[in-house]
């Protein structure tokens, strides 16, 4: 073991001694700072090199780096010490203070300074600077900003020093174009307040503008006030962007495009990164910052114009005194050297220009897309871009992650949409607003977790196009414009509207009714007692009375059982009466249905049968009718003016009726008139009414709430609507049916990439019962609601029709009929057996009496001429009084008589 260390130890002296040159190179970096370690990396790595490697001399570096802070005093102290050990350059430091001061002092001792940072000064620095020049710089920014066709747009800057990279482009949108903002972040760490100023301009191009060190903090913070979203575009000028964690903003939507130095995707960059700098312990390459990379390049650079030196001049580095006037003979050279030198290191091709910045560099715009940034076009500092490609579009529709987007929710007050907070306290900010809709988008917010922002429409304008110009007004104008991201109210679904704006799947369901005050009682009429049963009825009953005596007349006269013997004492009489005259019937026949009864009584079984028929009708029709009229006597009679919007329009104007001018609801009238050849002529009629009375017409849902509660007036509104007033004006209620079909929706503008993750968060708001738990909450509990629900206005009693009594009269026509083949029956029975015995033709006998019948004669008939004595008759027929019993006949002889 002790053998091999001294073996190794033997190699490694023989090895530094066989190219006994050592250099040193001094380098002032801030304590742990990895800038530090990639020239430490970069001088192994060409340790390592010289030996195969043509272009390199065969001197050994050696690194001496002193750590510094912002005290200049110890800078000095620093490079003292440096230069006293005699160095060949000395490189960094990267503050601006301290750096003028280091250059200063090399320039006194013409020892070459290097440095990889920022710097604003115009002017070719003594220093050797590998950072690319800000004057070069703001040309890809202009360039940017004109190929994306930026009209306006916004600067976001943290340093007056930083806005020098913005010169080209303030310069050209300074006296001509279109407006440009500047607005300074402020001091941070809280940058939001004027972030929040960027996004209430409604601003969507920004480019921000700020150092490395906050650029992580002015993104979250943009994300959280909302200036990330898909409607913003972004520019970022640091070249370090790549370097920071990008996912949370990759799915925002925002279209982000940098520029970078350092193209991770490089292969040269890659193989050096992958052989040389696994000690910087860095995840990829895409970690590594500019100014590391920028430093790693310049001790390679260094190296390659040291090797030039050494082959010029004979010589070595001096130790140099700072108190005494000193300098390096070689140093002017060197730094000559290295300014002509080119090579290709991590950053790309390394080369200067006479003025002394670098020239010839290559800057990758890269935009931010879901897999990372993506190189979209190669800007040479010859400002000339190759495009690889389009911009890629941000993301595909449906990929956007809602996540942490900030929406602007434009709102107006209605009842029970949006509502002005109740409560004993101050509100701000969301909290000042309560209602269905506020809930709907906090629902929302919940399963997509987004962040949203409330914003009043203060004339509670939904918006409808100018008539000359098109431009959209209110909430719409609002969305169509970008002034806000989503409005929520009682919006209506329209053709038009979908025309200019995307909406989310209806939240709720409705059609246009009409609101009208509720039905009112009649006045007690003075014929009340007709009520019960309808004009028809009335008309049939009298019709079945006047019938049924008719009836009763005639089936009594063809009965020979109605004929009897007026005179019971007269056994054989001429002639024989019948009850049954037309005033008796009628009398038989009112009696009943008045339930008194009269003296007349049938004795044939047809008559019977037609007086059982009878009776049996009026008691039907008696209960029935006491039935109703008591339940007409208890319950008021409901008056109803109108039943429909057909009544209404048939009444032309005398109950005035219009609806909410510009809303859905005219519209529907409006839209119905163009279509040619429409059965809608109720509507069409309603339309030219509402639009020849603009005194009708009302500026929102409430002003005809309280007209159609105040005035003899109807509404015509949306059922939802109708739904809520009715449970708290108890006056009020919906008329008829609903005209038409329509939802509400949460509007969007055309093309919002969000619309099918609000569309399926809606949709599963409505399957899990969120929606119809809101509607509760709001139609029916809060705010008195459910005040009016138990009653009802249809409860009237209806008259009977003859719907309802029409098999009361189908019995009475059973009877009837019965009544008649009966009657019939009876006669022919009659004047068969009579003609029987009495022997004579029963032909004969029939015509008789039919003859008799048909001529209608009286109730008296002549009595037919028996063969036989009345006692021989086995037949009461011809002399049975009416009412069923013979009485005994005693004949006897009178005493004169002889
Ligand atoms: N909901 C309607 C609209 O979106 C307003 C009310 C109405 O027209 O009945 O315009």
């Amino acid at each position: 073991m002790y053998k091999t260390v001294l073996i190794c130890f033997a190699i490694m002296v023989s090895s530094i001694s066989a190219f006994s040159k050592v250099i040193i190179l001094g380098g002032l970096f801030p304590e742990n700072d990895l800038t530090q370690k990639a020239f430490i990396e970069s001088i192994n790595a060409i340790n390592q090199m010289r030996i195969e490697t043509e272009e390199f001399s065969d001197t050994f570096f050696k690194p001496e780096v002193i750590t510094i802070t912002d005290d200049v005093f110890e800078v000095s102290e620093g490079v003292c010490t440096l230069v006293g050990q005699g160095i060949a350059a000395l490189f960094g430091p990267h503050d601006k203070v301290s750096s003028t001061h280091v250059q200063s002092m090399c320039d006194t001792m013409d020892l070459p300074n290097i440095v990889a940072r920022w710097d604003s000064d115009l002017v070719r620095m003594k220093a050797i600077n590998f950072y690319p020049h800000s004057e070069t710089l703001s040309l890809i920014y202009l360039y940017m900003v004109t190929e994306f066709k930026w009209e306006k747009f916004t600067i976001l800057y943290d340093s007056t020093e930083g806005l020098i990279r913005m010169s080209n482009l303030l310069q050209r949108w300074d006296t001509k174009g279109f407006p440009v903002t500047l607005r300074y972040l402020g001091e941070g760490p809280n940058y939001r307040p004027i972030l929040k100023r960027v996004k209430n301009s409604y601003e969507e191009n920004i480019i921000i503008d700020c150092s490395y060190d906050i650029l992580e903090e002015v993104l979250q913070q943009s994300q959280q006030v909302g200036i990330l979203s898909d409607r913003h575009k972004i520019i970022i000028t640091s070249l370090d962007l790549q370097t920071l964690d990008l996912d949370p903003y990759s799915h925002s939507g925002a279209n982000i495009t940098g520029i970078r130095l350092l193209d991770p995707e490089d292969p040269d960059s890659l193989s050096i990164f992958n052989d040389y700098l696994g000690k910087m312990e860095l995840e990829d390459l895409s970690k590594m910052r500019t100014d590391w990379a920028l430093m790693f390049d310049a001790i390679q650079l260094f190296s390659r114009a040291f090797k030039q030196l050494e082959e010029a001049v004979e010589g070595d580095v001096k130790a140099l005194a700072c108190d005494a006037i000193d300098n390096w003979e070689h140093g002017a050279s060197l730094s000559n050297f290295i300014r002509s030198t080119e090579m290709k290191g991590l950053t790309g091709l390394i080369k200067f220009h006479t003025n002394g910045f670098r020239s010839d560099f290559k800057l990758n715009i890269v935009r931010l897309t879901p897999d990372g940034l993506k190189t979209i076009g190669n800007w040479n500092s010859t400002n000339s871009v190759e495009w690889i490609s389009e911009p890629p579009p941000v993301l595909a529709e449906g990929e956007l992650d809602l996540a942490n987007q900030t929406f602007t929710v434009v709102i107006s007050l209605l009842a029970p949409f949006n509502m002005l907070t109740e409560s004993t306290t101050t509100k701000t900010g969301n909290d000042r607003y309560e209602g269905f809709a506020i809930d709907i988008i906090h629902e929302l917010s919940k399963i997509l977790h987004f962040n949203y922002t409330f914003v009043e429409q203060v004339d509670k304008v939904t918006g409808s196009p100018n008539p000359k110009t098109g431009k959209w007004s209110g909430m719409l104008g609002k969305i169509i414009d970008g002034e806000a991201d989503l409005a929520i109210t009682d919006l209506t679904i329209t053709s038009d509207r979908e025309k200019v704006v995307d909406f989310t799947m209806p939240f709720m369901h409705l059609g246009i009714s009409i609101l009208y005050k509720k039905p009112g009682t009649a006045a007690p009429s003075l014929f009340s007692f007709l009520s019960p049963l309808s004009g028809a009825v009335w008309l049939c009953l009298l019709g079945a009375l006047f019938v049924t005596s008719l009836l009763l007349l005639i089936i009594g006269r063809i009965s020979p059982a109605e004929w009897n013997n007026p005179y019971p004492c007269i056994e054989n009489p001429v002639e024989l009466s019948n009850q049954f005259t037309f005033s008796n019937c009628l009398w038989f026949t009112i009696g009943s249905i008045m339930q008194q009864g009269s003296e007349i009584a049938p004795i044939g079984v047809s008559t019977r049968i037609l007086a059982t028929a009878w009776w049996f009708f009026c008691m039907l029709m008696t209960t029935s009718y006491t039935a109703n009229l008591a339940a007409f006597l208890t319950i008021e009679t409901i008056v109803r003016p109108i039943k429909s919007a057909e009544d209404l329009a048939n009444l032309n104007g005398k109950i005035p009726y219009g609806a909410k001018r510009d809303g859905a609801t005219f519209k529907f009238f409006q839209n119905l008139v163009h279509l040619k050849g429409s059965n809608y002529s109720t509507y069409v009629k309603m339309y030219q009414y509402m639009k020849d009375h603009p005194e009708v017409m009302t500026v929102d849902n409430d002003e005809g709430r309280i007209r159609a509660s105040n005035e003899d007036y109807a509404f015509l509104m949306e059922s939802s609507m109708i739904d809520y007033v009715a449970q708290r004006d108890c006056n009020l209620t919906q008329i008829g049916g609903q005209l038409d079909n329509k939802g509400y929706g949460i509007a969007m503008r055309k093309n919002f990439p969000y619309r099918n993750k609000l569309n399926t968060a809606v949709l599963q708001m409505q399957e899990s019962g969120i929606l119809s738990e809101l509607k509760k909450k709001w139609w029916n509990e809060k705010r008195g609601g459910g005040s009016c629900s138990s009653e009802s206005a249809g409860s009237a009693v209806k008259e009977l029709t003859l719907d309802n009594v029409g098999g009361v009269f189908l019995v009475l026509v059973v009877g009837v009929s019965l009544t008649l083949v009966m009657s019939a029956l009876e006669m022919i029975t009659d004047v068969f057996s009579f003609s029987r015995k009495q022997k004579v033709s029963f032909r004969q006998e029939l015509k008789k009496e039919l003859k008799f019948l048909i001529k209608c004669r009286g109730n008296v008939k002549p009595a037919r001429h028996a063969r036989r004595t009345s006692s021989q008759s086995d037949s009461t027929r011809d002399t049975s009084p009416p009412y069923g019993f013979v009485p005994t006949v005693i004949t006897t002889t009178h005493p004169e008589e002889p």
